[in-house]
């Protein structure tokens, strides 16, 4: 079913439940009614991971952070919370083996009395994690430390701990989780936006919605509705009472991308405790390295941009941890993502309230859910479901998310690029981003790719033509951006290589999608 289909479908069908927002947790939520057999309609106002799920620092995990609150706290509930989110991390490297990975993470320690506290933490870590740990934490002297990291600050140096985590491409998640949801029937539109919610009896019966590219307005029925609106939930509690209190403040994170050489590909660095007492992670990510990342309050805003003050910050650290030295001309690439964090004391006495999310109901029916984190959505979909399905006395089966595979997961070998590469004669830097990137679908992307699609968008990424033509047709790709910045991570990745290839996607893009002179135009004029 095509997006227009999608649209009609939305405009003449009555749902059990419609979602808003297309981020992890909305179509995670998609993707958790659909398997237990409900009819779920889900929209979201840009792109799939336009707002907060494309942003993050892209681990898979319990949070050792966390761990070290709770233990200080001795807060059993949140100790539960981090166990909770470690089994997760075993089942999304499980049901998404294509896009996830372990990763090993270093911890570089500086003063003798550190090392039992952190060595006791990540212990802890590799306990409570039980049969879901990927490999023991361990100590690595500042010999083999030096080895792995060679740029590392060495003075001081006593060695360092070095533990284990999961890793995956966010946005790519993101957008599985959506498509595998249409797969399993549900009714799945990006840039359909909620202008405003209906009532009937004083009970919610649906939504007023735009249907941003087709420039129309229409209405859509369901019994219940979700709110996953990420940052923007208040706003949508306020369509359903005008005078509710709000309850969320939200802080910006930024993350730098910098040149793959400050890290080892299989390897992360973790400094525990800045300047100010904050967690800063430089990562392996796509062949790139990972830096981030803040933590500052800020204005809910559609495109948030990173500050001087986070980027210096940033730096600083950078230039404090290693021997050599980074300027800003080095930045690849930055972002700024919003954090939704509860924040009324009111709601918080008052509400269904979980530690890591949270889940209220208004009196006319609107089910908000928010907070949490990404490793976390599949749990935070069922709570909510679990709350439609309680709340309307709906008919649903069990959830099924605990083994639905993810598009791609399902058939994928770790043989694949070598399969590619024989079978279509494509580089191996190609190869193995499709493989990671597609999955068991890579060898349709292939394909594309053997019919004169194989040139790459850009010399020093292994991101190809084919790509444009297979998003566009097979993941609602529908402007330019969701392609560099989303479907590809061009633009996560290097900003001004993914400028150079904006012309060459919107070319591609406006024969697939029938584009006029103007349109296209337009399209390239785009910004990230
Ligand atoms: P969002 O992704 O923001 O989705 C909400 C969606 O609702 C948006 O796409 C928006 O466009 C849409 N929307 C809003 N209003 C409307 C409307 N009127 N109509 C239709 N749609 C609408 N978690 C981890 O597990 N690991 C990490 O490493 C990690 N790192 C992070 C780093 C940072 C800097 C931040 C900020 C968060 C991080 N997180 C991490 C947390 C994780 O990213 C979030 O928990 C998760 O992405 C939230 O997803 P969401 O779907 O709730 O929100």
């Amino acid at each position: 079913m095509n997006r227009l289909e999608t649209i009609q479908n939305l405009k003449t069908q009555s749902f059990d439940i419609l979602v808003i927002g297309g981020g992890a947790t909305g179509s995670g939520i998609a993707l958790d009614a659909a398997t237990r057999g409900l009819k779920v309609a889900l929209v979201e106002r840009g792109d799939f991971a336009s707002g907060t799920s494309s942003k993050s620092t892209k681990l898979i995990h319990g949070g050792v952070r966390y761990l070290e609150l709770a233990v200080k706290q001795l807060d059993m509930g949140q100790i539960h919370l981090v166990k909770e989110a470690l089994f997760e991390r075993s089942l999304l490297l499980k049901l998404a083996p294509h896009m996830t990975r372990k990763l090993a993470i270093f911890t570089p320690l500086y003063q003798w009395t550190q090392i039992p506290y952190y060595m006791a933490g990540l212990k802890a870590y590799d306990l409570l994690a039980g049969k879901a740990n990927l490999e023991k934490s361990r100590w690595v002297s500042s010999d083999e430390a030096q080895k792995r990291f060679p740029v590392l600050k060495s003075k001081g140096l006593k060695g360092g701990i070095l533990y284990y985590d999961g890793q995956f491409d966010d946005a790519r998640m993101n957008v599985s989780i959506a498509l595998t949801a249409i797969e399993k029937g549900a009714f799945v539109a990006n840039y359909v936006k909620v202008e405003n919610l209906l009532k009937e009896n004083e009970k919610l019966c649906g939504a007023k919605v735009t249907d941003v590219l087709g420039n129309e307005t229409f209405e859509i029925k369901a019994k219940t509705i979700i709110n996953a609106a990420g940052p923007y939930v208040d706003s949508i509690r306020k369509m359903a009472q005008s005078d509710v209190l709000p309850m969320l403040t939200v802080s910006s994170g930024v993350h730098l991308i910098i040149d793959r050489k400050f890290c080892p590909p299989d390897t992360g660095l973790l400094t525990p405790k800045t300047e100010d007492g904050r967690v800063l992670f430089m990562l392996p990510w796509l062949g790139a390295t990972l830096v981030g990342t803040t933590d500052c309050p800020a204005e809910v805003r559609e495109s948030p941009q990173p500050t001087q003050e986070e980027i210096d910050y940033l730096l600083r650290y950078i230039n404090q941890s290693f021997e050599v030295k980074v300027g800003e001309h080095e930045i690849l690439s930055s972002w700024a993502g919003l954090r939704p964090l509860v924040s009324n004391a009111n709601f918080t006495n008052t509400a269904s309230l979980s530690r890591d999310h949270v889940i209220e109901k208004s009196v006319s029916g609107l089910i908000t859910i928010t907070g949490g984190k990404w490793t976390t959505y599949r749990k935070m979909a069922l709570d909510a479901v679990n709350e439609a399905v309680q709340s309307e006395k709906m008919e649903a089966g069990p959830s099924q998310t605990e083994k639905t595979f993810l598009v791609g997961g399902e058939k994928f070998q770790p043989t694949l690029p070598q399969e590619l590469e024989k079978s279509f004669g494509l580089p191996p830097e190609v190869c193995r981003h499709l493989s990671r990137a597609y999955g068991d679908r890579a060898i349709r992307v292939a394909e594309i790719a053997q019919k004169g699609f194989r040139e790459k968008l850009s010399p020093h990424h292994p991101y190809i033509e084919a790509e444009v033509i297979y998003t566009t047709r097979h993941e609602m790709a529908q402007t330019a951006i969701d392609v560099l910045a989303r479907r590809l991570r061009l633009f996560f990745l290097d900003q001004t290589a993914a400028k150079k290839a904006l012309p060459r996607v919107c070319q591609l893009m406006a024969q697939e999608l029938d584009w006029d002179e103007a349109h296209t135009q337009q399209e390239e004029k785009r910004t990230f």
